[in-house]
Formats: structure tokens, sequence, C-alpha cells
């Protein structure tokens, strides 16, 4: 057994932990009975990965082929993104989808159908696997793709685990010609400055924008807008650039080495640092060329930044709303949220494209993502904003998740009611896959 947590550090659980090297050893763990669920590599910041049993895919990475003509990859479902980028960027290869931190497995990946900048433009990460093998809790092995068993690729895209475990996928990466990107930077003095500057940045492959929630009144919302394309071999001005377009200089990731106590973050310490980062940029917009990493992984480049909420650990709040409630319902929210003074330094906006899918988390519209430390507080507050996303037509993200509760997954996911069904009806007989969260949400038993 082990103390064990995913990025939020809440909850903790003491676990029965272990991993497999082959479909042989999972399919014996599997011949145990009872709860279990897939560990990837705890990115998600709640409990979808939590259990008293869980099966970690960290050891089952190999890549099994890749089709050079058309840049179709096959690897096993413990790989991360960061290992296939490692190998195909300096071969002129990318993800066709990336969330914020590239540590994270292609498993994690497609169980919670994550989304990335260019959402847009290319959708989902689950609508970019072409097939899959996933190992159902009897052992049996089903090969899926949007057209073969197309209703079991449907619920395991985004199903969060609760299907079985998927042990390889096919996906196809996107040529580019450097490893660097073309990014343009437009300050907005408040929401609905950002919120125009969304809309007219539609075709731009990548757009996201830093958002202060702290700032107030004719302020709020002031934000910072990153969008970008991956720069061409004529966009590169620089000579080290020029001459190796495709290598980056290798950098150590600099680590925050203790847990932070918790009065480390306050309102004070928070509002310095909003108000020193929208300073560093200058008014307007402005071009410059950036590598990937800076562009697409600022966070990564500080190793366990999550110690800095302390012991008592953290949690993020993201929802999205429908566009056409986007301007009224994101400023009311955004106003409690301010109001509160609890939200985190952090605060991610994005204008999703359309998605049709069974149970995944994007909808066309505005989604909003911020930190909050753990406090009684604060999970009171996330009730009032439940209420008030609910009533605006939105939903919560799963994979941030460590606290909504039934009744606001049921009522705000269509599909809910027949996605219960659904996992009811694969995890019959004695092993059934379910995590902390699948039970809390009342969706396993
Ligand atoms: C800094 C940071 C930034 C992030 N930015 C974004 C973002 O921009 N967009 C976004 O969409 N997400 C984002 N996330 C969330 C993250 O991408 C997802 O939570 C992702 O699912 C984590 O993958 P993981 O491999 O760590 O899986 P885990 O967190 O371990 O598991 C996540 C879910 O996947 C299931 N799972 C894992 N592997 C398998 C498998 N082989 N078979 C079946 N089920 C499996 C687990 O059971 C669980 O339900 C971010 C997270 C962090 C920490």
């Amino acid at each position: 057994m082990q103390k064990i947590s995913d990025w939020g550090n809440y909850p903790v659980v003491e676990a029965d932990v272990s991993g497999f090297d082959s479909a042989e050893q999972l399919r014996q763990k599997l011949a145990v009975p009872g709860q279990v669920i897939a560990f990837g590599n705890g990115r998600s910041y709640g409990d979808a990965s939590l259990q008293k049993r869980m099966l970690t895919t960290r050891r089952f990475n190999k890549f099994l082929a890749f089709d050079e003509s058309n840049g179709e990859l096959c690897c096993q479902a413990g790989a991360l993104l960061s290992e296939i980028l490692d190998v195909f960027v300096p071969r002129g290869w990318f993800l066709p989808v990336t969330p914020g931190t590239k540590l994270i497995t292609v498993g994690g990946a497609i169980a919670a159908d994550v989304h990335g900048k260019n959402h847009h433009v290319d959708g989902s990460f689950g609508q970019h696997i072409l097939s899959m093998d996933v190992m159902r809790n009897d052992g049996s092995v089903v090969t899926c793709s949007p057209t073969k068993h197309a209703e079991f690729f449907a619920v395991t895209v985004g199903g969060m685990g609760l299907t079985g475990m998927i042990l390889n996928a096919t996906f196809r990466l996107k040529r580019i010609e450097s490893a660097y990107i073309v990014e343009e930077t437009v300050k907005a003095a408040n929401l609905h400055e950002i919120m125009d500057c969304f809309e007219a940045s539609m075709d731009w492959t990548y757009s996201v924008a830093w958002i202060d929630c702290l700032a107030k009144g004719d302020s709020m919302g002031r934000s910072i807008m990153m969008r970008g394309e991956h720069a061409r071999d004529a966009d590169l001005i620089k000579p080290a650039h020029k001459s190796a377009p495709l290598a980056l200089k290798p950098g150590l990731p600099l680590a925050v080495p203790f847990r932070f106590p918790n009065f480390a973050l306050n309102p004070l310490t928070m509002n310095a640092f909003n108000f020193a980062y929208y300073n560093k940029f200058r008014s307007g917009t402005h071009r410059h060329i950036t590598n990937y990493n800076t562009f697409f992984y600022p966070l990564d480049a500080i190793d366990k930044w999550n110690r800095i909420y302390g012991k008592r650990g953290f949690t993020q709040y993201q929802f999205v709303i429908p566009k056409e409630a986007g301007r009224e319902g994101m400023e009311k929210i955004l106003k409690r949220i301010t109001e509160s003074g609890l939200g985190s330094f952090l605060a991610v906006l994005k204008l999703f494209g359309k998605q049709e899918s069974f149970i995944s988390f994007p909808m066309e519209g505005y989604t909003l993502a911020l930190d909050f430390p753990i406090s009684q507080k604060a999970m009171d507050l996330f009730k009032e904003l439940d209420a008030m996303v609910a009533d605006y037509g939105g939903r919560l993200y799963l994979a941030k998740d460590s606290r909504m509760d039934a009744a606001m997954f049921e009522k705000t996911y269509p599909n809910a009611a027949e996605f219960k069904r659904a996992v009811a009806m694969l995890n019959e007989g004695e092993t059934r896959f379910a995590s902390l969260q699948s039970n809390r949400l009342g969706i396993t038993s």
C-alpha cells in the first residue's frame, strides 16, 4: 500500500498500486475481483485515477509502428506526450493536439479526451484516434475505431477509464518545418476586449489567454492573449534557429524543492504576481519567435510546481459555457470569483470550437480554468459557481474535478444517464473499472 494523489494533492489515498509490462500480465491483474482503475501519469487534478487498487501504465510505453509517409504513429498507452515529442520533433512531426502539459500519457489523453490551444481548429485528442486496443474487465481485447465497434469507441474516448484499459492507440502526427512557433501576444484591458480578440483570432491555429482573475471594476478580465502558428523555415531569422530548425537545446527544469507552507499563497502574494505578470507585457500586439516548449508548456519548466500550494492541496475549477451565454455568463461568474478573492494567479481562458462527442467536456463556448487552494470557503464558492455554470448550460471538466456532486454531473452532461448504463453493462462481472470520482458521481458504485 502507498500514499498517492493526482496533481492537486487532494485527495490523498492509501492504495495498492502496481504496473504491468505486457497485456498478459495486465490480464492476470484484472482477474483479481473488485474495483480497479488505470493511473497514467497522475496529471488529472482530483480523483479520476484514484482508487484502492490502481494499475499504472507508465511501464507500458513502447512505440509500436510509425509510417513516415503520413505520420501515423502506433504506441502503447503509457507513453508520455513528452516521449513522443522528444523522438518526433527532430524528425519534423508534432502532436495533433496537446494540453498545457506534455507530461501526460496517451491513455490519459484519450480517457479525458484532452483539448489544446487549437480546439477551435482541430478538435480534441480523441478526434485524432484512428484505432485503439482496449482490454475489457474480463481480459478480452476490443479493437475499436470511429467505424469499428463505434459505440464502444465513443464511450471510451472521454470515458475516464471506466470502460477498460487502453492498451495502445494509432493517431496521426502533423508535419512541422521547425520546433519554433510564431507567437503574437495581445494585451486586452478587460473581459470584453479579450472576447472580441478570441472571436477575431479564429483563423489562428493556436490561441489562449492568461486572465487576471483578481482585477476588478473596469479592468475585470484584463488578459494577455497568446496566439501562434508553427514557424516555417522562412519565418526563422536567428542563425542558430535557421541552421538547426528542428533541434532545441535541452534545458534542465527548475524544481520547487519542498511543499510551501500554506500561508505562502494569499491574496496579497497572488495580487503581486498577477500585477507583475500583466505589466511584463507591452500594450498592443507583438510578434516574436519562441520555441514550442515555451509556447505550449510554460509550467513544465518548473518541476513539481504543484507543491507551492502546500500540504492541503488544491483543485482546479474548469468550466465551459456555451458561446451564446458566454458574454453575460462569463462576466457574472468572473465577478463572483474576483469578489471572493480566492482565485489563483493561474487562470486560463479559451474559446472552444464545436464538438459532438458522447461524454467529452468541450462544447462550443468559453472555458475558464483557475486553481484554488483547498479550503472550506473555496468549497462553498464552488457550490455557488456550479449553480451559475449549470444555469448557463455549461459543465465542469472531469479531469480537473475532485468535488462535484452527482446531481451536477447528471444535470450538465446530456448523456450522463446513458453513459452510466453503458459503464454498468461493460463492467458486468467480478472486476469493475471505477475511480473515486466515478463512485462520487454515481456513475459506478
Ligand atoms: C499543468 C497541467 C496543464 C493541463 N492542461 C490541460 C489542457 O490544456 N487541456 C486538457 O484537456 N487537460 C489539461 N490538463 C489535464 C490533463 O491533460 C488530463 O488530466 C490527462 O488526462 C492526464 O493524463 P495522465 O496520463 O496524467 O492520466 P491520469 O491523470 O493518471 O488519469 C486521467 C484519467 O485517464 C484514465 N486513464 C489513464 N490511462 C488510461 C488507460 N491506459 N486506459 C484507460 N484509462 C486511462 C484514468 O483512469 C483517469 O480517469 C492539464 C494538467 C496539468 C497538470
